[in-house]
């Protein structure tokens, strides 16, 4: 048990399990009576390679990755993979569909903008963001490269529940990777940043088809070709060697859980919250139900006047970054993986007690 220890709703760096904390406490010394620090081992040694192939091990077993596919630990967070993805594999000859069901896809369909000529397939801006149309609606260009989109857009709240039956899809997963099983065979390609639901910020993890992975380009800096990062094993360079330890960390956490337990729990705590603010008058969530996230839950309340109140009350108690983004207001519960369910249910009372006073 970690002292003190509060419940922490921020979208990204964001709680880590309190198991995995205590273990990288042990580690941070003496790893396994190397007589050096976990952040001291060579990556090349012997130490390091065991915890690197540990990590992707385990990341094949949760997820089930099929043997065609390769396994990625890179650094420039998601942000670095709108970029990498548009380079790697849009030329002027091609092209690519984006669909834009939030700030984030909006984000990589505007960087792959900077690099190739991009299609845009559906964009929801007009809902602000709180709904998904059915994919018979969206418009696909003949000979894409593939199909980008976001599984789930952190900062609205918005997640798809099935993914288009599409070829080639690739997809943003940052914020809802391993939070419930997704068939991997189904995508070209996944990527997420570390910080969310895998670990701390640092590394960002990419899982591939290697029959994808072929059409990439080689005519790119070395650094910013997935070829390099693959017939390397993601270590061209120096790789973040901590950070990718501590996603290790949790993916163990994860399988003495198993991911069905995981998602079962995620759906409990999301279902939970969702219904303390649709019962009440004073709170409210403007997404679409079939489309509400598991993982990051805006709410605003009634008075907008009462939020820093609100805001300040919540921190008292030990529950903490629920300021929701400045796009969308008031707040926002970010309750991934490691958020317990004990965390959901503080939460809950508390606005629940603080709308029996204010509303
Ligand atoms: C946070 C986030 C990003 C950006 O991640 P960085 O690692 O900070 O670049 C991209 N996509 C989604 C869905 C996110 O939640």
């Amino acid at each position: 048990m970690i002292n003190d220890r509060k419940y922490n709703f921020s979208p990204g760096p964001s709680e880590l399990p309190e198991e995995v904390l205590l273990s990288v406490q042990e580690s941070l010394l003496n790893w396994k009576s190397s007589g050096m620090s976990v952040m001291e081992l060579s990556h090349r040694g012997k130490h390091f390679s065991e915890i690197a192939e540990t990590a992707s091990s385990n990341i094949r077993d949760l997820m089930q990755i099929p043997d065609d596919y390769e396994v990625l630990f890179l650094q420039g967070g998601a942000s670095m993979q709108f970029a990498m993805l548009a380079l790697n594999f849009l030329n002027p000859e091609n092209t690519a569909d984006y669909a834009v069901t939030g700030q984030w896809s909006k984000k990589a369909f505007e960087e792959a903008g900077r690099c190739a000529k991009v299609n845009l397939s559906c964009n929801t801006s007009e809902s602000k963001f709180t709904t998904i149309p059915d994919t018979t609606s969206w418009s696909l260009s003949e000979n894409s490269t593939y199909l980008h989109l976001a599984s789930n857009e952190t900062i609205a709240g918005v997640q798809f529940k099935e993914f288009p039956k599409i070829t080639n899809l690739v997809c943003d997963m940052s914020s809802d990777i391993l939070s419930r099983p997704v068939d991997v065979s189904r995508f070209a390609m996944i990527y997420a940043g570390a910080q969310k639901n895998l670990g701390p910020a640092g590394v960002t993890l990419v899982i591939i088809k290697k029959s994808f992975l072929d059409k990439a380009s080689q005519d790119l800096p070395q650094m910013l070709a997935y070829k390099t990062h693959a017939d390397t094993e993601s270590m061209y360079n120096t790789p973040p060697c901590f950070p990718w330890y501590v996603l290790g960390e949790v993916l163990k956490w994860l399988k003495t859980k198993g991911l069905n337990q995981v998602f079962e729990l995620n759906r409990k705590k999301a279902a939970m919250l969702y219904q303390a603010i649709d019962e009440s008058n004073f709170y409210h969530n403007p997404v679409e139900p079939d489309y509400r996230s598991d993982m990051n839950i805006p709410f605003t309340l009634s008075k907008p006047e009462l939020d820093s109140v609100f805001l300040q009350e919540a921190e008292a108690l030990g529950l903490l970054n629920l300021k929701g983004h400045r796009s969308v207001g008031g707040m926002r519960a970010s309750i991934y993986n490691a958020m317990p369910l004990a965390g959901v249910e503080k939460l809950i009372n508390f606005m629940q007690e603080f709308e029996k006073k204010n509303a």
